[in-house]
């Protein structure tokens, strides 16, 4: 079977990270972004100066139009998705009480709506071939909580719900389906946070670091692998002892 791979949210961060290591263990990439188009052709040049292929695509994964053309895309330039991974995401933080609608939904349709639409479309392929992975990237914020993100925390605890209920439907077909959930990671994300919330999380650490996007890519590479055929349905914890 060829090995495919397509990566949302490759551009930058932990998806950037995951989509180096899958092309490191052989898979063709499919690199998403959603503006960040000299970033992703950065990944996609890294990708292939080391001897992998790999290609740019852009779409919001929140837009289902988007998704379904964004599949026909790496159908066409690569073949069909064996390993989709979830990664796209964003945080839009606030306590609740002041968090708007719109802040809600987007946080939501962009953690979340993504995971329904991007399975959903690589499952058609993969029920073909009978056969293939879904790793999906939520947060230990979706199993602790994390006050001022009541919404991202909601997406990424909806991620995991849809990482058992998907792999009771899909395991009789060969397919297994992960979730991975990452703690406090240094990204552009955890950037925007700022010095004192980075140092005051580093303290609840029990590794005494932040994590490094590779530490998260290690994990997916391992899911993906065949290694891995007899785990499905489960979520694995990257936090260095965070959540403990
Ligand atoms: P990041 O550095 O902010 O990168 C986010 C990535 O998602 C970028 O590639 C971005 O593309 C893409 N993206 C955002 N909205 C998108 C959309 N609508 N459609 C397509 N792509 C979109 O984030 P990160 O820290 O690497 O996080 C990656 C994942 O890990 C997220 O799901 C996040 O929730 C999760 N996570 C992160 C941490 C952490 O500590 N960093 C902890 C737990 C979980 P552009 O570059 O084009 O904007």
């Amino acid at each position: 079977m060829s090995k495919v791979a397509l990566v949302t949210g490759a551009s930058r961060g932990i998806g950037r990270a995951i989509a180096l290591r899958l092309a490191a263990d052989g898979y063709s990439v499919g690199v998403n972004y959603a503006s960040s188009a000299a970033k992703a052709e950065e990944v996609v040049a890294e990708i292939v100066a080391a001897g992998g292929s790999a290609v740019a695509i852009r779409a919001d994964v929140a837009d289902a139009d988007e998704v379904n053309a964004m599949f026909a895309t790496i159908s066409e330039e690569l073949g069909s998705v064996t390993v989709l991974v979830n990664n796209a995401g964003i945080t839009d933080d606030g306590l609740l009480l002041r968090m708007n609608a719109d802040q809600w939904d987007r946080v939501i349709a962009t953690n979340l709506r993504s995971v329904y639409l991007c399975t959903k479309a690589a499952l058609r392929g993969m029920i073909r071939a009978k056969g293939g992975r879904i790793i999906s990237v939520s947060s230990v914020s979706g199993i602790s909580g994390n006050p001022g993100q009541a919404n991202y925390a909601a997406s990424k605890a909806g991620v995991i719900g849809f990482t058992k209920s998907t792999a009771k439907e899909v395991g009789s077909r060969g397919i297994t389906v992960n979730a991975v959930a990452p703690g406090f990671i240094a990204t552009d994300m955890t950037d925007a946070l700022g010095e004192e919330v980075t140092e005051a999380a580093t303290h609840q650490i029990s590794l005494g670091r932040l994590g490094s996007p590779e530490e998260v890519a290690s994990v997916v590479g391992y899911l993906a692998s065949d290694e891995a055929s007899y785990i499905t349905g489960q979520t694995i914890v990257v936090d260095g002892g965070l959540a403990l």
